[in-house]
């Protein structure tokens, strides 16, 4: 007997885990099926941003730097977050357009995001193509983080206050009585509970296809591929050789490249990309498709080797918004999922917004409003443009 079961040991679950914690709930237990960090957590390139279009997404960001910002003090570990800013370059008049709104919409809740022009870009990061930029927006207090290092802090912290945390333990059911939840089955026998959380990632929607509810959560393959080591003295890479190099991103394509210790790490996503739980690297990606991308905006990279690739799941809605809250006709499942893209950078905040709601303050229910699951059966919601 529990009082919470969170399923999944990610960073969204732990974070509940631990949130729940520090209010006062002790007897949380939190089931993983495999170890924790060990889904797309471990696989993700730790961005942090505060540059989203929608105003429920910005102030998931706000919240959450101000909290990753004072990790160590909160959790006991580093999180190892760097502060170097993102830089998002606009190339075709609709994405400028769309920029700009996000820029002023950010600004008018306190965000510290500009405009660039092309020579401001220039300067801030040498060494770009720019031929085809028509601006940029930057916000110096976005960064990165170590996503393992987050995830093993919070269930560090989240283990001091008491929270059982059981990997190797698969759920494969939930049970149920009269609608409302009463725990759920596991390899390892039933354990009963009035609260399950599903933070089960891009598997959330096989877990609420246990109490037959339908998310549109689309599995998808992400990839990052990392180069030989080239940030040293004598380096190819030139004006981006730097400590403090920002996190950059071409808005359109979705490509992205940051430093990583003393490599270049970058991605995007694959428009041809089918719904799927694959983790395998598809290195023909890098040949057909990213490898031109890539080698337009940062030219230096046709003569740098690429060593390594990893690539994890993505769990994409339609409006690349969360689903966050309680389901709507199973009373006691609760749904924290569909972080299309953001999730690592939204954990402080969503384990805070879950906690309080799980314990019954009704002050978040505004809050969960922009998040809520049945938004994709009436249609109604605003999309968010700003994803990966
Ligand atoms: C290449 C790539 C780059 C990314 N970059 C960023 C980024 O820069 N910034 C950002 O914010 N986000 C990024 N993301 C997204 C980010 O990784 C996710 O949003 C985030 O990790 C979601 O965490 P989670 O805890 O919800 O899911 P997961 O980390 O997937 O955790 C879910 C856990 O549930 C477990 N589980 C599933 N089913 C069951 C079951 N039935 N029983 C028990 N356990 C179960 C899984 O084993 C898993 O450990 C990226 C993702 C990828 C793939």
């Amino acid at each position: 007997m529990a009082d919470v079961v969170i399923i999944g040991a990610g960073v969204t679950g732990m974070s509940i885990a631990y949130h729940l914690a520090k209010l006062g709930c002790r007897d949380v237990v939190v089931l993983e099926r495999d170890y924790v960090g060990s889904g797309s957590t471990e696989k993700c390139a730790g961005g942090i941003r505060q540059q989203f279009s929608t105003e429920a997404n910005v102030r998931l960001s706000v919240e959450s730097v101000r909290f990753f910002e004072r990790f160590e003090d909160e959790t006991g570990h580093a999180a190892d977050f760097r502060q170097n800013g993102y830089l998002i370059l606009a190339t075709g008049e609709e994405d400028l357009v769309t920029l700009r709104r996000a820029v002023r919409a950010q600004q008018g809740l306190g965000v510290d995001t500009r405009l660039l022009t092309p020579e401001e870009i220039a300067e801030l990061v040498p060494g770009l193509n720019l031929e085809d930029v028509l601006a940029a927006s930057f916000c110096p207090t976005d960064g990165y983080a170590d996503p393992y290092s987050v995830v093993s802090g919070f269930a560090s912290a989240a283990k001091r206050l008491g929270v059982k945390v059981r990997e190797g333990v698969e759920v494969t059911g939930v049970l149920l009585r009269d609608s409302a939840v009463r725990g759920v089955l596991t390899t390892e026998g039933r354990l009963e509970a009035p609260v399950v959380v599903n933070a089960a990632g891009p598997f959330a929607g096989r877990v609420a296809r246990m109490v037959g509810l339908d998310l549109p959560i689309r599995p998808s393959r992400r990839h990052i591929f990392i180069t030989e080591p080239v940030f040293r003295r004598e380096s190819p890479l030139g004006g981006l050789n730097r400590a403090d190099l920002p996190m950059v991103i071409d808005f359109h394509s979705g490509f992205w490249f940051r430093r990583e210790g003393l490599c270049l790490i970058f991605g995007m996503r694959n428009p041809d990309e089918p719904e799927g739980v694959s983790t395998e690297v598809d290195w023909g990606f890098l040949a057909d498709t990213l490898g031109d991308v890539a080698c337009h905006r940062v030219p230096c990279l046709s003569d740098i080797g690429i060593t390594r690739a990893q690539a994890g799941l993505h769990a994409d809605t339609p409006d690349y918004m969360a689903v966050l809250g309680e389901a709507p006709e199973t009373r006691g499942l609760y749904l924290a999922c569909g972080f299309s893209g953001h999730g690592f950078m939204h954990s402080p905040a969503v384990g805070r917004i879950m906690a309080e709601l799980v314990l019954g303050k009704a002050t978040v229910v505004a809050e969960l409003e922009p998040f809520r699951v049945d938004r994709f059966q009436h249609g109604v919601g605003q999309a968010e443009s700003a994803f990966i």
